[in-house]
This record gives C-alpha cells, structure tokens and sequence, in this order.
C-alpha cells in the first residue's frame, strides 16, 4: 500500500504532515516526500529515497507552509528514488501531485497528450500530473476543471491529491478503488489515505466516493458527482484513538496483535450477544444464507487462510457446503456458480482491491453478500448487501492476526 496525506489550514503543516506520513509506515513504502505551501509564502518540495527518517533530516527551520501534500510511495513504475519520489510537479511548476494506485494507461496518455512534454520520472503519475497542465494550459482550466477533465481520461486505480500553485489554499481530491478519506476540522481540512494519518488533528472525518470530486480549502469541503452534483454526506466519528496505535512496550506489532486476541474474542461475542448470552446475527444474513445453497469465501492474504477455517467451521456446524477463493483469481476466471450462492467478503480493511472488483461482479449478477471487516464505512462493507464488523481495533501488523 502507501499512503497520503494533506492539508489546508492556518497552523503550520508540517509537522502535522510528517506524523502523518510516520503513522502511515506501517503500510510499508519505499520513498517519501512532501510539499509545503500557503497564501504569499514561499513554497516547498522536499522528497527522499528510504524512510521517513531520511526525509526529515532534509527539512530545514525555514521550510514552513500552512497547506500540503505527503506521500509515502510504494514504487509500481519506476525504481524507488528521489525522481520518482511523490510529489509530481508539472513542467510548467503549475500543479503538484501525489498518487496511490496504479493509472493502467499512462502509454496511451503520454502519446497522445504529452508530446513534447519533458519528463521529469519514470512514473504513471507524473503522465497524471502533466495531462493535468497540458489540458489546463490548452482549455484556459482551473485546477478543479482540469483535474475533472483528466479523471475523464485516466483508467486505473488512483487516490489523487493536487495542489495548483497559483492557488495555494486549496486541495483537489479524487478517488478510485484507492482509499482516501477527508479529516475535518476547526480551522482546517484534511485528506488521508487512513484515518490514523489524521487522529493527532481531528477525529471527525467524511467518506469519498470513487468518482466523486473533492475541493478543501480551511474553512470549506465540497464534494460532487461525477454529473456535477453537490453530494451532502455527514461526517462519522472514527473510533480509533492514538493510543491504540501505539505499540507500548512490544517490539512488534505483530506480537501486540496477537495478544491481544483474547480480549478481542471478549468484545466480538460481547457486540454479538444479547442478555441470555445468545448469539444474535441480523435475521435478514441468516435469511439470505438459508436460501443459499452454497458459500463462497472471498479474500486475500490472511484473511484468505482463515476462510478455510471458516469453510471447515460452516460445513460441520451448518451442514452448509463452502468454497474459498482467492479474490485475485477469482476476479480474473469466475467459477461455474452454484443456483443461490451467498458470498462472504473478509478484509481487514475493507479495501482490498482484487475483493472489491469480485464484490463488484457479484453485485451486478444480483448475489446477496456480507463483508466481515474491521473497518465501517470501508468501500467493501458499503457496497456489500450485509457487514458484520470485527471489532479488532486497529491491524498494523500487515499479516492480520483476528481475520
Ligand atoms: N504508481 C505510482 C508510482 O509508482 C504510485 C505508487 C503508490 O501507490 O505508491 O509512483
């Protein structure tokens, strides 16, 4: 994964943008870098190969900025290195850009769009960043209008963060299949690409959409439609707080996590249970598995190893027969379905991508699904019919140890 972060405010960013930035390492990165900026200040862009700690050690006294991006890269295109560290600038200096995920036809934009264009990296999401002037150039755009036609153009994954730096109070923000939240505030406005990027700051935050397009400024956040259409959508109160996202005295994550399965076993039954101590599960899931004549397990990764524990616990409890499949492949070559099959979804975070591109089929072929995650509000539990939450707190160890 990777991770962005950004915001607009009035206090200095930066080191709010470094926290951020240190908070999302656990996702694992390759390089890192950030841009600082604000209304008649003097603006700042200040990358590094390696750790966080590499690119702190380039930030001097005089670097301030009370807006930016950050950006932990995990390289898909192009080495790990300074040049294709994020943030991207355009050739005409105009517009900064960081980017997770993966723009598939980046070729075909950089030969017919970018002619002429002198490249600066080796990645997909500087080709992002100079169709973003190009177009803006050619068609008189802003930077919203620009970003909006680009979107129109780009195929892949991507969350996208642009600053313009003829408009240094604003951050323009889109998203698809890569997360990508807004932190709001008193005073500021935030993106991040995880919540807990932003829990030092605020602990309100609002869900993107893919296709959605997003404008923050301090005191402001819009988000509208793919049609133009202004979205109303209340902002949710994360659950998490710093504190769970410490590791104390463990030396590992992994070790904390695994610990703390016990208590973890105690909070699920204790959400699941009524007051006889009976498991209570929402009587439109147990409906919808009882017309089903099949379960197919669908996940990554660790979550994918315990659905076979799943697919052992199903059949001798419930006498129910289960498939596991692994969501990449499944993604890529369907199996013959049985009549009803009733799909369960497990992703710690909820935004597995190969999960969400099968939840994705399953939805238009009409199957009823329910997601196990941790995470409410992720894009697999809102597009699934059902979700069942797991309770089990923040997962930095990148093998889950509660799935
Ligand atoms: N594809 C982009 C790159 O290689 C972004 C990778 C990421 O998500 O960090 O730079």
């Amino acid at each position: 994964m990777c991770g962005i972060v950004g915001i607009v405010g009035k206090k200095q960013a930066k080191e709010i943008l470094i926290q951020g930035l240190e908070k999302l390492e656990y996702r694992g990165y390759d390089s890192a870098g950030i841009y600082l900026t604000g209304k008649n200040q003097k603006d700042h862009l200040i990358k590094a190969s390696g750790r966080i700690a590499v690119l702190k050690e380039k930030l001097t006294e005089n670097m301030q900025g009370t807006s930016g991006i950050g950006h932990t890269r995990w390289a898909t295109h192009g080495e790990p290195s300074i040049e294709n560290a994020h943030p991207h600038i355009s050739a005409d200096q105009r517009f900064v850009l960081v980017h997770n995920g993966v723009i598939e036809n980046f070729e075909e934009i950089k030969e017919n769009y970018l002619e002429g264009v002198d490249l600066a990296s080796e990645t997909d999401t500087e080709i992002a960043v100079q169709l973003m002037a190009v177009l803006a150039k050619k068609q008189n755009l802003t930077a919203k209008q620009a970003l909006k036609k680009s979107l129109t153009i780009i195929r892949g994954s991507y969350a996208f963060a642009l600053m313009d730096r003829e408009d240094p109070e604003f951050i323009y923000a889109a998203k698809n299949k890569s997360p990508l939240l807004i932190g709001v505030g008193e005073g500021f406005n935030a993106i991040c690409s995880d919540a807990m990027a932003m829990l030092s700051e605020t602990n309100h935050f609002v869900e993107i959409h893919d296709g959605e397009l997003v404008v923050l400024s301090a005191d402001a956040v819009t988000i509208e439609d793919a049609e133009g259409q202004t979205v109303v959508r209340d902002s949710f109160e994360a659950s998490l707080d710093l504190t769970d996202i410490e590791k104390g005295t463990y030396s590992y994550y992994m070790l904390k996590e695994i610990d703390e399965q016990p208590a973890v076993m105690r909070r699920i039954l204790q959400k699941y249970c009524n007051e006889e101590q009976k498991l209570e599960i929402p009587a439109e899931i147990i409906s919808d598995i009882l017309k089903s004549d099949r379960i197919y397990i669908v996940a990554c990764g660790t979550s994918w190893h315990a659905g076979w524990v799943g697919k052992y616990l199903l059949e001798t409890c419930g006498n129910i027969p289960v498939e596991v499949h692994l969501s990449s492949e499944f993604g890529y070559n369907m199996p013959i379905l049985s009549k009803n099959p009733f799909f369960i979804f497990l992703s710690q975070s909820g935004e597995t991508a190969d999960s969400r591109q099968v939840l994705v089929q399953i939805n238009q072929l009409g199957f009823p699904s329910l997601t196990l995650t941790n995470v409410s509000g992720s894009t697999l539990s809102r597009e699934s019919k059902h979700t069942l939450l797991l309770h089990a707190g923040p997962e930095i160890a990148v093998a889950s140890t509660k799935a």
